[in-house]
């Protein structure tokens, strides 16, 4: 099993090698595009909740992306709200911080939750707060049941390069807790002793019971969309849109609503044989628009 993850993790890390596309960094400047993505949203029915499945009340806990706030998820946490969810939002401040203190605000957000609802908790991640779910996942299989992700760089901690030199000063400006309860200063980090969250580490595969999926857009302007994939290709679905704008994306929108929906619905035996029916099918991706390579 251990073994089996190794050799994901090098085949992941080898398919994410750069290419001289990747050097250059994904184009930024599409980004601001994220308006046309939210005005999609608002003119979709999707946005009513027409044409999705409806909850089961289930919590659903949102996470935010690097240097950003629960704030801009409100859109998300709304209409999870009037498809019959229980949303929350993550509680972890600004997402800028040590990734090991920001996965554990999040994870005492997501046992409160589980606490508080007595369900298990699904949690739908935007950007490094798809990471930060990742390794929560990881870590508490207990309390987590399905982890989505919205243009997360699973694969490796990259983005555009304006992106990781701010990455760069955040984590040399931030203490870093260690595995034996001591701290690690900035200057230890600028030393050499790095900390998870100054390196390119991709979060390994969470165990077979948390059901995962991967919402990813070729026009990134972010974050390189390769970096989003998982290694199973049934769990990648692909979007379109920018990348800040797949929290507003009615397609990415309507593709969550399934998922969840999913997750709570038959068992995972039935799901396998009508998989086999459809002939290695998947109905989801049938819903994206189809790009060029
Ligand atoms: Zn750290």
């Amino acid at each position: 099993m251990v073994s089996a993850s190794a050799d994901a993790l090098k085949r992941s890390r080898r398919q994410a090698r750069p290419t001289p596309e990747r050097e250059s960094g994904p184009f930024i400047w599409r980004e601001v595009l994220w308006v046309l993505d939210w005005l999609s949203l608002r003119l979709s029915p999707v946005y009513l909740g027409l044409g999705v499945p409806r909850g089961d009340g289930s919590p659903v806990v949102l996470v935010p992306g690097f240097l950003t706030t629960d704030v801009y998820l409100a859109e998300m946490y709304l209409w999870l709200r009037r498809i019959g969810y229980t949303p929350y939002f993550s509680g972890i401040g600004i997402n800028a911080d040590c990734i090991h203190k920001l996965t554990k605000r999040l994870e005492k957000r997501v046992q409160a939750v589980h606490a508080e609802t007595g369900r298990p908790v699904r949690i739908i991640g935007h950007s490094l707060g798809g990471v930060l779910a990742r390794r929560l996942a990881l870590a508490r299989p207990d309390i987590v049941s399905q982890i989505i992700f919205l243009g997360a760089p699973i694969r490796s901690l990259e983005a555009h390069p304006s992106l990781m030199a701010t990455a760069k000063w955040v984590a040399n400006s931030v203490v870093h807790p260690q595995p034996d309860g001591s701290s690690q200063s900035p200057s230890a980090l600028l030393a050499g002793n790095d900390c998870e969250c100054a390196s390119d580490h991709c979060v390994p595969t969470p165990p077979p019971s948390i059901r995962r999926a991967s919402l990813y857009s070729r026009d990134d302007g972010m974050i390189d969309w390769r970096n989003c994939l998982e290694s199973d290709p049934s769990l990648n679905h692909e979007v379109g849109g920018t990348h800040i704008g797949l929290v507003f994306n009615p397609r990415a929108y309507r593709i969550v609503a399934k998922l969840l929906a999913q997750a709570k619905g038959p068992s995972r035996r039935r799901l396998a044989k009508r998989a086999g029916k459809r002939a290695g099918r998947n109905p989801i991706l049938a819903d994206a628009p189809r790009q060029a390579a």
